[in-house]
């Protein structure tokens, strides 16, 4: 039996002899090369994997697998722990090129290049989250362009840039990509990338070890700081305090400084005046649920990271009906993924699709029951309308505003296709509805009082439902 710390990897290796009799090639490469072995003491191994996702998928789908592996490898029961965020050694590597073309159902993908490539590590993110590996559409424009401008030119004009919107829209993949763009352009710039919670239990094992100096050194110090979920601020007194005096001088030093959030700074409840309005002081801007042209398109750009070519019937049908969150549609992608490579590469259908994802779909309609009766009745309040006056054909501009803000959300939070909505908007026809969907997304860009009423009517019909 063997024993120790010392021991993890001799551990993991005998496992991964067992686990590679049990499953594909491709599975073992996906979902068990990436694993590293952290510790094996007192019967019980811990491994480490990248995030909360990935050891969710790997208990729901391989934890049997994985059990009687470790078992048969180590002669007896053995006990398993995972722990977020490692990362596999190559992973931090110079990645020039994509392995092997996969093949599905007969269906060649061919696979470009990688087109990024990442010369130095930037600590605590995850290498794929680069802006090429990013797909922009409408919902996230602003962002993306903001954050870019930042990881090219820290300091600058967009400084603090402050990312607000839902779980699963890119917030972390946008932060972390300015880590990678910064390096690119100076791999000695000092980078922090942390979670608010994180950065929380630092500070407090700071406080404990009686090294707040060193804490405080460290923060204060850097180049780029990123801080994710900073709403996790909220009625935590003394680390705003901290965090008021390390945003002080980093701002003060130009130094770039980009924050998430969930929400607005004004709409955190706990968060002091000071910091509220020191957040304000840049740029703020939001990232809202991806239309269905986005999710096609992040679909076509996943599908070629996981190394798979689905027909596109099959993308439209997950496009469609997972519309809440990215996180979300690249899992449900997954699991097509992970059969396929399991059944030597069977050729995924409509109908197997509905098959594999029918309870994903289902917890995804659950959770955003977004119907056009809701946001006509969110728009209508607000404006103190009737709902037939948005549907009507009354022309007049107190309701031909708020009918193309429904619309306009109609068409951001929903799947309904164009002539879908038109119908549900009184018989108008896709053009209209395009008109509309157009006039709002650049009345928003000239003017920060629509956008901000725009943004809180979609978080109240998100709301509403959620
Ligand atoms: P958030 O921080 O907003 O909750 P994440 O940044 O963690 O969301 O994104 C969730 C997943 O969706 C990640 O795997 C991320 O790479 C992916 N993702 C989100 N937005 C995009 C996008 N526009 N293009 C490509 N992938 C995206
Ligand atoms: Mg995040």
């Amino acid at each position: 039996m063997l024993k120790g710390i010392s021991d993890v990897n001799i551990a993991w290796e005998m496992a991964c002899v067992e686990l590679k009799k049990k499953v594909s090639v491709q599975t073992f490469e996906h979902w068990f090369n990436p694993i590293v072995p952290v510790d094996f003491k007192d019967g019980k191994i811990v491994l480490g994997v990248s995030d909360d996702f990935f050891a969710d998928w790997l208990l729901s789908n391989y934890e049997d697998i994985l059990a009687e592996a470790l078992s048969a490898a180590m002669g007896q029961e053995t006990a398993l722990e995972l722990k977020l965020g490692y990362l596999p050694p190559e992973s931090v590597q110079i990645k020039e090129e994509c392995p092997e073309k996969l093949v599905n159902g007969g269906t060649t993908a061919a696979v470009p290049n990688a087109k990024s490539v990442v010369n130095a590590q930037a600590p605590n993110c995850l290498q794929r989250h680069t802006f090429a590996n990013f797909v922009v559409g409408e919902e996230n424009r602003y962002a993306y362009t903001a954050a870019l401008t930042a990881g090219q030119s820290p300091g600058g004009v967009y400084n603090p840039l402050y990312i607000y919107g839902g779980t699963g829209l890119g917030k972390t993949h946008l932060l972390q990509a300015v880590a990678h763009e910064v390096l690119q352009h100076n791999p000695r710039a000092r980078i922090e990338y942390t979670t608010c919670e994180s950065f929380l239990n630092s500070y407090v094992d700071s406080l404990q070890q009686k090294k707040h100096g060193e804490f405080r050194g460290h923060f204060r110090n850097v180049d780029v700081l990123l801080i994710d979920d900073v709403h996790q601020l909220a009625n935590k007194i003394q680390l705003q305090e901290e965090f008021f005096n390390t945003f002080n001088t980093l701002y003060n030093g130009n130094k770039q400084i980009i924050l998430t959030s969930d929400k607005q700074p004004c709409e955190i409840h706990g968060l002091e005046e000071r910091l509220v309005s020191r957040f304000e002081w840049g740029i703020t801007t939001e990232i809202t649920a991806p239309g269905l042209e986005t999710r096609l398109a992040i679909l076509r750009m996943k599908q070629q990271e996981h190394l798979i070519k689905l027909d596109d019937d099959v993308l439209f049908f997950l496009a469609s009906n997972i519309t809440s969150s990215i996180r979300r549609l690249e899992g449900a992608l997954l699991r097509l993924v992970a059969f396929s490579s399991a059944m030597s590469n069977c050729k995924i259908t409509v109908q197997k699709a509905e098959e594999l994802l029918g309870k994903l779909i289902e917890e995804d309609a659950s959770g955003k029951k977004i119907s056009i009766d809701n946001i006509l009745k969110s728009v209508a309040d607000y404006f103190e309308l009737r709902v037939h006056d948005l549907t009507g054909s009354r022309r007049p501009k107190n309701i031909v505003e708020p009918r193309m803000i429904a619309m306009y959300i109609t068409r951001t939070l929903t799947a309904f296709s164009l002539p879908e909505i038109g119908m549900a908007f009184g018989g108008r026809n896709h053009a209209t509805v395009i008109h509309a969907v157009k006039k709002v997304r650049s009345d928003c860009e000239k003017d920060e009082n629509m956008r901000r009423t725009v943004s809180m009517l979609e978080r109240q019909v998100q709301r509403g439902v959620s």
